[in-house]
């Protein structure tokens, strides 16, 4: 297989990847940077975990134009937790082409986003709602749009979005459409197609819908007991870090009740949650400091937590893909996981729904007994009294050449990016390609200082006078 450095990309782009530590493409990957300079419609079937995000973020963000000062690509997502992630990978991959990504989504304020996308913006990750939101108001400009991407496109077209999907697809001018999805029920199929133009299909790992990398098992259990069934299975399983699906949000809060007064380190999300929780909630788990994570679906789709090495289904989901989704939370690229769902009488008639879908028949096991679960018990108090082993994060990896300053002056002193481009290259040392984002607000500016340069700008400028006088320079604490 070709390694990233075989195909044609740009220095920025190529110098991402390698601080990224990836080398060689995924399947999917391979796939779309294939056929993607066809300049056509793609419907990319793949499975979860296979790396389709970085399939699309990266072509885009080679083909943007650093130039264009409106949006080119839109990128669609049904939950505002996997839009926030893709604009993190476009982050990641865009970083050193100072590629700039607005996340736009529901619950969060509507004035912040806007006063973003007045400034220039290369990619656009939105929800359906929130978007439409922005178009009615006109504050979003979609006529440099160039490529639409659909991702978790079952979902989208699922969830009630087609005609929202369909009025955004309205507004676009001119582009092409990407379709991503893991799951291509033949109806949405069908749909899809109608929205595109003679749309290529990239099909990876056709009949295999669960990842191999997954070991998957079942147990029944008696309703009555299923809360202690879990606690009996976790403890013994006694994994580095697990999520744990529940079917409602009422039963997430029952579930991670008990947990919490069992003394797991755990945390609860849920939709009914306020955006703000959610987020936070996400960014803990993400960053170790919950093992447990108790939630419903909305953290099924798309959430990329590399260290989850356990997921429980504690109800039996009511939708077969929602099933695959759920596993594809662990063995997360080339890692191994182990998945575990219980199953109540009740529950049954969910799951020859599930085994057909598979391909294969659920394996269900004998349920552990008390008794060895005394044995574990210490070992799972000693556990919970410990941190987690995080793998080194890769963003981390990117941040630690970057820091980001303020310097107190924005637009109502008519502070413009030149202002600031000019006197960063004046600096001994630092040229344009060591600045990376600037956005001006009205009183304030942030820029970032890329290639490890930072703490020695930062330090020449609390000497040196920006657009003809001494400013205030501080440095940003960085969000994760
Ligand atoms: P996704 O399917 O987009 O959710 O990605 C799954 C995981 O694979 C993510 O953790 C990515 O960071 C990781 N990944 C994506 N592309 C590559 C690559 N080429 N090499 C190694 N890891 C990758």
């Amino acid at each position: 297989m070709q390694t990233f450095k075989q195909y044609p990309f740009s220095e920025p782009i190529l110098k991402a990847l390698e601080k990224l530590g990836y080398e060689k493409p995924t399947n999917v990957q391979q796939a779309v940077l294939e056929r993607f300079n066809e300049n056509q419609d793609l419907i990319v079937q793949a499975q979860t975990g296979s790396g389709k995000t970085m399939a699309f973020a990266l072509p885009i963000c080679e083909e943007v134009d650093w130039e264009g000062r409106y949006p080119q690509a839109l990128i669609l997502t049904p939950t505002r937790e996997l839009a926030l992630q893709i604009q993190e990978v476009f982050f990641k991959v865009g970083r050193f082409k100072r590629i700039k990504a607005v996340g736009v989504y529901g619950k969060a304020p509507f004035g912040v986003q806007q006063k973003e996308l007045k400034q220039k913006t290369h990619v656009v990750v939105a929800t359906p709602g929130r978007l439409l939101d922005h178009l009615e108001k006109g504050t979003i400009q979609m006529k440099d749009i160039q490529c639409l991407v659909i991702d978790e496109a079952d979902e989208m077209l699922k969830m009630g979005f087609i005609e929202d999907v369909r009025r955004i697809i309205e507004a676009l001018p001119k582009h092409r459409t990407l379709l991503f999805s893991a799951t291509m029920p033949k109806a949405i199929c069908k749909l899809t197609e109608e929205m595109m133009k003679a749309p290529i299909p990239i099909q990876i790992t056709p009949k295999q819908v669960t990842s191999k990398q997954v070991e998957a098992r079942c147990y029944e259990v008696k309703t009555e007991d299923k809360l202690l069934s879990l606690m009996q299975l976790t403890k013994s399983e006694n994994p580095e870090c697990c999520m744990i699906f529940c079917n409602r949000k009422l039963e997430v809060e029952r579930v991670y009740k008990a947990l919490y007064e069992e003394g797991y380190n755990c945390a609860m999300l849920h939709g009914g949650m306020e955006q703000r929780d959610r987020f936070r909630v996400m960014e803990d788990f993400r960053r170790g400091h919950y093992r447990y994570l108790v939630c419903t679906d909305v953290a099924a789709r798309g959430i990329d937590v590399k260290h989850v090495t356990y997921v429980v289904s504690y109800d039996v989901p009511e939708d077969k893909e929602q099933y695959v989704h759920r596993i594809g939370r662990t063995g997360r690229g080339k890692q191994i996981g182990k998945a575990a769902m219980l199953i109540t009488k009740e529950e049954q008639k969910f799951t020859k729904a599930i085994e057909d879908y598979i391909g294969k028949p659920l394996v269900i096991e004998e349920m552990i007994d008390e008794v060895e679960v005394k044995e574990v018990e210490e070992a799972f108090k000693e556990k919970m009294a410990q941190p987690i082993a995080l793998q080194k994060n890769e963003v981390e990896a990117i941040h630690q050449d970057i820091l980001k300053l303020h310097i107190n002056a924005g637009k109502k002193t008519k502070m413009r990016p030149v202002d600031i481009v000019g006197t960063l290259c004046n600096l001994p040392g630092v040229c344009a390609e060591d600045i990376g984002i600037i956005q001006i607000q009205d009183i304030s500016t942030y820029v970032e200082i890329l290639n490890g340069k930072g703490e020695k700008v930062y330090k020449q400028l609390q000497n040196t006078p920006i657009k003809g006088r001494m400013r205030r320079v501080s440095k940003v604490a960085r969000r994760d």
